[in-house]
């Protein structure tokens, strides 16, 4: 009996081991979800979802932006596309039905690449099967859908230009193609068909219509006059005319233009040229007074500048760096940097600090939230109200020690109106009125449901408000290399409320950050949020983090 009970109790141990492991290993697979984005290059659509590994998990929602249609069961989604329909398996991501986007393109006979440089993008491409010219008929066979533009250069020994944006020829690409017709790939994503003719054809309008397969008629005898016949037999054949090395493109400008400027804040309009542009594009500091955005790699060079285009901008410079086109931006100064990419390129704001790094004297409002009958989320020891007093208070000693004036909205145990809209509206006015130059509320946060939240410590700012967010980016940074608890980053508020963002931070006239300081069903953070030492912790990032934004050298 205790022999047996002895060797059960090794198995046992085995067993305990091995699902360690198992968890471990598990652990590991699903820590490597990070945000990416897609770009349906052929589409010109760009979409975010979760790179996993090499693969590319989508959120079914996203999947039916693109004109799919997916249905979800137990058992996986059946997705409906280009006159397919398949059958994939699902997984959830942060509470997400997704599905591998990168094995459903290759069903569906597309291409897709992680644009090298670490950005964690993904392009998708439509893949080219066939090209067939014969007769004065192209026609063209791709997997994705592809979208021709169609122009015409020269008059007197016409050329046809049929670009595929989006495209790739497809290993195996099948051609038959009369001596007229060349075929390449004219960059990574554009294949080029360039007809020769005897005549001058009625060109198509424009872009056609995406589609899988086109036909584009060039017969003489029904799109121009008729030419003398010639007595020249179509010359087919299967030997890929693929240019081995496609012309070098003629270096495109990049243009930098001014926008808005006021006491805070610098904006500059970058426009890049169009082959080179994919919408991707990360801010890099590689020293105090020097911004750089790094894109993916195209060549091209920078325009002449306009004359004084800023006084906080001391030069610009545009180089290569291994796989990555530079934007190098040399400031007067440390400053914020947001960046807003758009179709053409993208806008730059340099939030320019307002000091020289000292709190004394700075009016800081902040808010303890909730209070009263609101007591937010939580319960027993862990309820909200509680716990965010007794960090604004942690906080407001802090500041007060760096000569701030700190104003707190409550430091009892109340609340202001009956009603919660209002009573969130009052918390903004107390700032407004005044005047401070940095609201802050502190809460603890909770995201319902019954599965673990992470730890950690974000700051919110309402989307759309450069120096708000700067404020946020400047704590986290601390919150990053010296916090109590895992940094969560610096949030734009819509994620959270889709419409309007959070009242207190859109109400406030002043830069302004919400801070959700840990989870209290956490069992990491539960650990720590009783603690002096947390909220000191929390109060150090803080005056840290506003001594930064208030421009400390
Ligand atoms: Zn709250």
């Amino acid at each position: 009996m205790l022999k047996t009970l002895y060797n059960g109790g090794v198995r046992m141990k085995r067993l305990l081991i091995a699902l360690a492991l198992w968890m471990a290993l598990c652990a590991g697979a699903f820590a490597q979800v990070r945000n990416a984005t897609v770009t349906y290059t052929y589409l010109g659509v760009q979409l975010r979802g979760y790179r996993v590994g090499e693969e590319f998990m989508i959120p079914l929602d996203r999947v039916t932006e693109l004109g799919w249609s997916a249905t979800s069961s137990t058992v996986g989604a059946k997705i409906s596309a280009e006159g397919k329909t398949i059958q994939v398996p699902t997984r959830q991501i942060e509470g997400s039905t997704c599905i591998a986007l990168r094995d459903f393109v290759q069903k569906m006979d597309g291409m897709s690449t992680w644009i090298p440089g670490g950005f964690d993008a993904l392009e998708v491409v439509s893949a080219i099967k066939s090209v067939s010219v014969k007769s004065g008929e192209l026609s063209i066979y791709a997997g994705l859908k592809i979208k021709p533009t169609v122009s015409l250069l020269g008059t007197s020994d016409p050329k046809v230009v049929i670009d595929l944006e989006g495209a790739r020829l497809a290993p195996g690409v099948q051609f038959e193609l009369d001596s007229t017709a060349k075929v390449s790939q004219y960059r990574p994503n554009n294949v080029r068909i360039v007809l020769n003719l005897s005549y001058a054809p009625t060109l198509p309008q424009g872009p056609l219509a995406n589609a899988q397969n086109i036909v584009i008629d060039f017969n003489p005898s029904q799109v121009a006059p008729v030419e003398p016949a010639k007595n020249d037999p179509p010359k087919t054949t299967t030997t890929p005319k693929i240019d081995p090395t496609p012309p070098i493109q003629p270096a495109d400008d990049l243009t930098i233009q001014r926008g808005n400027e006021d006491e805070m804040a610098t904006e500059l309009l970058v426009s890049v040229p169009k082959p080179g542009w994919k919408g991707i594009a990360t801010i890099r500091r590689p020293s105090r007074d020097t911004v750089e955005v790094a894109m993916p790699t195209f060549s091209a060079k920078l325009a002449e500048l306009e004359k004084d285009l800023s006084k906080h901008l001391k030069s610009v410079q545009l180089r290569q760096d291994t796989g990555l086109t530079v934007l190098s931006f040399k400031l007067a100064g440390r400053m914020g940097a947001v960046l807003d990419p758009s179709a053409n390129g993208f806008k730059i704001t340099f939030v320019h600090p307002a000091g020289n790094g000292s709190l004394k004297g700075k009016v800081i409002v902040i808010d303890a939230g909730h209070g009263g009958k609101f007591p937010g989320t939580g319960n027993g020891v862990y309820t909200e109200k509680l716990l965010s007093l007794a960090t604004a208070q942690a906080v407001k000693r802090a500041l007060e020690a760096e000569g701030a004036q700190v104003i707190m909205t409550r430091d009892k145990d109340t609340h202001f109106r009956e009603n919660l809209a209002d009573d969130l509206v009052y918390r903004a006015d107390v700032a407004n009125r005044n005047n401070a130059d940095v609201f802050m509320s502190f809460h603890y946060d909770d995201p319902g449901g019954n599965k673990t939240p992470p730890s950690g410590t974000k700051s919110i700012y309402h989307g759309g408000r450069d120096a708000d967010k700067y404020l946020a980016e400047c704590i986290q940074e601390y919150i990053k290399s010296e916090g109590p608890l895992p940094n969560l980053g610096a949030i734009d508020d819509h994620k959270f409320a889709h419409e309007s963002g959070f009242s207190v931070l859109r109400n406030s006239k002043m830069p302004a950050i919400l801070m959700e300081c840990a989870f209290v069903r956490n069992p990491t953070d539960r650990k720590a949020i009783l603690t002096e030492k947390f909220r000191d912790g929390i109060a150090k990032c803080v005056v840290k983090g506003l001594k930064q934004f208030f421009g400390q050298k």
